[in-house]
């Protein structure tokens, strides 16, 4: 039965407080952890409780965890189920529950509490792994063909090649053939939308040397992680994330402001869910501390705002429009995530300036492209010159795609290996002159508005501090 995103996310957390769990607010996109760009997972802030860094307050932990991942941008809109930002549903224990205890705990809050058919459920487990599977077909009573045993790559995790590591254990949910990518291959494990992992169980229960032995730990720890989209999308028995209550109001407003609507085609569609996606993506960033840049986390949240505008553009929305969808990021999320009220100043003053500023780029960029097109074909030339190509890109921060998709559409093609030979010569420059600091493109406008703004950055430290440690 149908049931909004916003009680899935408090039944999660509350079933895990009724197991003794302590219940956090999210932490942060920014991790506190060097080896992160963004929380890319529930795990993130527990991360030195798992290594034995330091020693937690408490044993059993429950969040909503609002994650970044860059590694799908490409992924985003095209498939049902990625997208840069999103939120995981966790539950942690600290060297005390373990596999006899979530298994069956999992199975419990999906097919009891939440109410999923058991009949389109599988299991995944690590290809060792005998104890996850014997606890699936014994303690859960799964069938034998719905324990699926799967390798590495799918089903073991490990924080990186030295140090606590162990096998885990996947959910997955059988959307129906409608779903599938139509491979004679497509069955459990492929990476179509068909059988879609909605929960990750990760065991860690080994500590891996230098030469690759495993040893077991002495205290075993739980981190297990669930999509609140894919399980709203699930729930919600929807095509996909986007159509859920989560985004639903967003991609409507989107739609409307572009004069198409939902469903119309496949261009129009990839479009809007792109927008949504990156416009949810970029308040949250912006509402952590993080502003526009050209490097690290400020260089992410810049490419989505400017691809975010640029998948616009597609749609022929040529004025700035993304303000204008901001209160329906509101409108499905700033319940639970008050600082993005907190925040709304600083949130659409960014988005404006960089996207209109990126609007006269495009404008700039869009008037040099169409006179190199017309010289390129005055000339009998069949290929925009891979300089021109590079130049536009390094020099006006026009997009190569941009470029590709207006030549495509004047019936060129993109010199790709002299736009790809430019560009080493410029990585060269670079390396030649990497002890020379430049000031970043328009860098001056953020840090007038970052210090107009101070206190408002400044807030966010004093959150996290009183949200405390565990
Ligand atoms: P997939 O195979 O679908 O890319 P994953 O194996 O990379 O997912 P995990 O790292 O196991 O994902 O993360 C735990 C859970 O977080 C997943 O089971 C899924 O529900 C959710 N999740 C992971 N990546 C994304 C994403 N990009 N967008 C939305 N939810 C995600
Ligand atoms: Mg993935
Ligand atoms: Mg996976
Ligand atoms: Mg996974």
């Amino acid at each position: 039965q149908w049931q909004p995103a916003a009680k899935l996310r408090e039944q999660f957390l509350s079933y895990f407080e009724e197991k003794g769990s302590r219940r956090y607010p999210s932490f942060s996109l920014v991790p506190d952890d060097p080896t992160l760009l963004f929380t890319i997972a529930g795990m993130v802030p527990f991360k030195p409780y798992f290594l034995g860094l330091k020693t937690p307050e408490v044993t059993r932990a429950t969040t909503a965890q609002k994650c970044v991942r860059t590694n799908d941008i490409d992924n985003v809109g095209r498939t049902a189920r990625h997208h840069t930002f999103f939120e995981m549903l966790g539950n942690f224990s600290f060297g005390d529950y373990f596999k006899a205890e979530v298994i069956p705990w999992a199975w419990t809050f999906l097919t009891e509490r939440v109410g999923l058919d058991p009949n389109r459920m599988y299991a995944t487990v690590y290809r060792d792994d005998d104890e996850a599977a014997d606890i699936w077909r014994n303690s859960v009573g799964l069938a034998a063909d719905r324990v699926i045993r799967l390798g590495e790559e799918d089903n073991f995790w490990a924080a990186g090649p030295v140090g606590p590591c162990g096998p885990c254990s996947e959910l997955l949910y059988d959307q129906g053939p409608a779903f599938s990518c139509g491979s004679p291959d497509c069955a459990p494990g492929c990476s179509c939308d068909r059988y879609l992992e909605i929960w990750n169980l990760v065991f860690m229960q080994f500590n891996r040397d230098e030469a690759g032995v495993l040893t077991p730990l002495p205290k075993k720890n739980i981190d297990t992680g669930m999509g609140l989209e894919r399980l709203s999308s699930v729930v919600q028995q929807v095509k996909s994330d986007f159509e859920t209550d989560l985004f639903r109001p967003l991609v409507d407003k989107a739609c409307s402001l572009a004069g198409v609507s939902y469903g119309a085609g496949p261009g129009s569609d990839l479009a809007v869910r792109v927008i949504a996606d990156h416009l949810r993506a970029t308040a949250f960033m912006i509402a952590d501390g993080i502003l526009p840049s050209n490097e690290g986390t400020g260089y992410v949240l810049r490419r989505l705002l400017r691809r975010a505008v640029r998948f616009g553009r597609l749609l022929d929305l040529r004025e700035p429009f993304l303000l204008e969808l901001l209160p329906q990021v509101e409108a499905t999320l700033a319940d639970p995530y008050q600082e993005l009220l907190r925040y709304r100043s600083t949130i659409a003053q960014v988005v404006d300036l960089e996207e209109r500023r990126f609007g006269r780029t495009l404008e700039q960029g869009s008037d040099l492209l169409e006179q190199e097109i017309g010289c390129t074909k005055r000339s009998g030339g069949k290929e925009l010159s891979g300089e021109v190509a590079f130049e536009l890109y390094d020099t006006y921060g026009f997009p190569v795609e941009l470029t590709e998709e207006m030549c495509s559409e004047a019936g060129l093609s993109v010199d790709q290996k002299g736009f790809a030979q430019a560009m080493e010569r410029q990585k060269e420059r670079a390396r030649a002159s990497s002890k020379q600091t430049c000031a970043t493109m328009g860098s001056n406008a953020y840090t007038e508005l970052a210090d107009r703004q101070g206190p408002t950055v400044f807030l966010g430290y004093e959150m996290e501090e009183a949200r405390g440690t565990v």
